[in-house]
């Protein structure tokens, strides 16, 4: 199981399915990915091998075969909650379509979640606890609307998407790298990690997200170690860490001199 998500002056699409595949290693039974293109969230989907996934992908009646956007996340399943199917795989999208998210490890509460939100009304389309961070981050999103967020952030335009992410991972239990894009801030992806592995990579002009290192060494060697409950806020100029009370964060960059 793996996450990759990039920002950057190159075709999304092709960066994250290369880094998926650097991830194979890890072990899957499915694949997806999304992109952010024209104030829309697009994904594609599928269980099985990544050749599932590519062999869609090139098809020229998929959303993501002729995007150039710049902006992607892509992910592997192991599933824990919910069979390996199409439906189940990642990435899942909030009710609204305005968030996508992707996510290795379990969320231990997700029940309680899920009863919460439907209650309030939220039809669920899949069986994973995931699903529940995708509307969680959504409605956080929504609710910081006119609110002031951007002091941890590289730009007034961002940090939104980060404050939503920091709200959702207080109330997460349980083991998760989550990785989630809003189809309202297309240069931005955020991730969040607890108990469960994520790296920044740091590009020039663009930057990366991912499990491991492999996943974007062709690419820079420069690595940021993401500690314990911490979210990374990634653009194409920079990367901001912060814990999961928005307070700025220690973080350990290093230079990848071994062949991965
Ligand atoms: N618990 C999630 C699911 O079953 C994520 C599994 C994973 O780590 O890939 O969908």
């Amino acid at each position: 199981c793996g996450i990759v998500g990039y920002t950057g002056p190159r075709r999304a699409v092709d960066i994250v399915v290369e880094g998926l595949r650097r991830l194979e290693y890890r072990g899957y039974d499915s694949a997806g990915i999304a992109v952010v293109d024209g104030g829309k969230i697009a994904v594609e989907k599928k269980a099985g091998k990544l050749a599932n996934l590519t062999s869609v992908l090139a098809d020229p009646g998929s959303a993501l075969g002729s995007t150039d956007a710049s902006t992607a996340i892509g992910h592997t399943r192991w599933a824990t909650h919910g069979g390996p199917t199409d439906r189940n795989a990642h990435p899942h999208l909030s009710a609204d379509g305005s968030v996508s998210v992707i996510h290795n490890g379990i969320i231990e509460n997700f029940a309680v979640l899920r009863a919460e939100l439907e209650d309030r009304g939220v039809e669920f389309r899949s069986d994973t606890d995931t699903e529940t961070a995708a509307h969680l981050i959504a409605e956080a999103y929504w609710s910081l609307d006119g609110q002031n967020y951007g002091h941890t952030s590289t730009d007034e335009t961002t940090g939104r998407l980060a404050e939503a992410m920091r709200i959702v991972c207080r109330r997460l239990e349980g083991a998760f790298t989550l990785l989630a894009v809003h189809r309202d801030v297309p240069g931005v992806v955020v991730g969040a990690r607890r108990n469960s592995p994520m790296v920044a990579g740091r590009g020039q002009g663009e930057n990366f997200l991912a499990s491991d290192v492999s996943a974007f060494i062709e690419y820079t060697r420069d690595a940021v170690e993401l500690g314990q409950d911490q979210v990374a806020e990634v653009t194409a100029d920079g990367i901001v860490v912060t814990d999961f009370a928005g307070g700025a964060a220690e973080v350990r960059d290093y230079h990848v001199d071994w062949d991965v």
